[in-house]
Order: structure tokens, then C-alpha cells, then sequence
């Protein structure tokens, strides 16, 4: 067996494993494979073992392994999107995770128009409050939400964290906590269009807490593909 399909063994027995402990199905968890920075070659090999959804930050290297990857894969855009480059990918990725400003938003409802499509998106959170990270604070999300809904080519599906790098992923448990709160809370205010089911949450280092805790997209890079070697 491959490296890589080994790594995907036992990443899956242990979203397998979260799943259970937390009385959850396993279907309902999807395994982002986050392929930044890895050559086509290597994905494909995680592509053979049954991840088909791929994870980008950056908007060249979704154009670059756009083509080559062909069909059968799903791009979602995962990092900090500027405004200038949604026309880029707005016909390849399957779903945004990273929306923050209500001016990116607006270029994705005209961009996602023009080409007469609905566009799922989900809304970074800043959960922890940290000033390095990109998202919007919990007590905005409610407003920037009902001002997303009312775009008709956005679709919005969820929230999106990146929790703070930390030694002991437990630390984490409570900002994914809050963040399922918060999706119930804002879902209980029943805003027109809005039906939010999709938690995306949890990296290599703190999935399994994250799935524990009601992550519906888990985003793994390391614990799939190695370390990366940004060198190239
Ligand atoms: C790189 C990245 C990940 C994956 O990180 P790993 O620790 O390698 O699993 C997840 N989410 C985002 C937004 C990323 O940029």
C-alpha cells in the first residue's frame, strides 16, 4: 500500500471511530482531502482511494490542477478569497468556505450569476478571536447572514473555522462548541433561505474533537498527504 493510501486508513478509521463515539453516521462527515501545495500526481493517489473532494487556499493552484485533475473531483476553496480572483473559479469550485465581507459576497452573486449558477458558501468565524486569522466575530454573523440571504445566487450552507494552532487540540473543543451553538441558534431565528447544515471545522490536528462536537466537513492535509514542503 501507498504512503498516502496508508495515511487515508487510518485517518478514516478514526472519523470512523468520532463518528461513533458521538452517535453520528459516518456518511454524514465528509473528508476534505486539503491538497495544497501537492502535485496532481499525488492527489490522484488520494483520489484513487475515494477522496474526491479536494481543498485549495489559493486560487492559481485550483486553475493549475483544474484541468489535469478532471472530473470527478470537487474543488472547494477553503482559504482567504480576494475579490479580483472569484471570477477565476467561480465555475470550478463546488463550495466556498471562506466568506467574511459582505464585499466579497457581492462579486460572488454577480459573478455566480453571469453564469447562472447558485453558489454554496459558507462564513468564516473567527471563533477565537484571533488577530491573525481572517473571519468575522460570532455576535456578526446573524446580520452578515441575513444579508447574504437575501442574494439570490448565493446559497449559504454553513460556518467555517480555522481554531488556533495549539499543542493540545482539546483546547479547541470549546471554540467548535460554540460554533455548533451558533449554528443551531442562528437556524432557530428561521431566516428566509436559510437552512444552515454544514459545519466545517477541524484540521489534521483536531478532527476527530471537531467531529466529537458536530463538524459535518473536516479539512485534513497533513494527516493525508505528510507535510508539506512549500519549497517548490
Ligand atoms: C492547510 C489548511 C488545512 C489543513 O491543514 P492540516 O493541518 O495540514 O490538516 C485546513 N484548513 C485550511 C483553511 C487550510 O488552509
Amino acid at each position: 500500500m501507498s504512503h498516502i493510501a496508508e495515511n487515508i486508513k487510518e485517518v478514516e478509521s478514526k472519523v470512523a471511530a468520532a463518528a461513533e463515539r458521538s452517535g453520528r453516521k459516518r456518511e454524514d462527515i465528509l473528508l476534505l482531502a486539503v491538497s495544497k501545495t501537492q502535485t496532481v500526481e499525488t492527489i490522484r493517489q488520494a483520489v484513487e482511494c475515494g477522496l474526491t473532494a479536494l481543498g485549495e487556499n489559493k486560487v492559481q493552484e485550483i486553475m493549475d490542477k483544474y484541468e489535469p485533475m478532471g472530473e470527478g473531483v470537487h474543488w472547494h476553496l477553503i482559504g482567504h478569497l480576494q475579490t479580483n480572483k472569484v471570477k477565476y473559479i467561480i465555475d470550478k469550485v463546488d463550495m466556498i468556505h471562506s466568506v467574511e465581507s459582505l464585499k466579497l459576497a457581492e462579486e460572488i452573486e454577480k459573478r455566480a450569476a453571469s453564469k447562472n449558477r447558485v453558489m454554496d458558501i459558507l462564513v468564516e468565524v473567527n471563533m477565537a478571536d484571533e488577530e491573525s486569522k481572517f473571519g468575522i466575530t460570532p455576535q456578526k454573523a446573524e446580520a452578515f447572514i441575513r444579508e447574504l440571504s437575501k442574494k439570490e445566487h448565493l446559497r449559504v450552507r454553513g460556518l467555517m473555522t480555522v481554531a488556533p494552532f495549539v499543542e493540545n487540540s482539546e483546547e479547541n473543543r470549546e471554540y467548535f462548541r460554540q460554533m455548533r451553538q451558533l449554528q443551531v441558534d442562528i437556524n432557530a431565528k428561521k431566516i428566509d433561505n436559510v437552512v444552515m447544515d454544514v459545519l466545517s471545522m477541524g484540521m489534521t490536528g483536531d478532527y476527530e474533537i471537531a467531529i466529537e462536537e458536530g463538524a459535518t466537513i473536516v479539512r485534513v492535509g497533513t494527516g493525508i498527504f505528510g507535510e508539506r514542503d512549500y519549497s517548490k
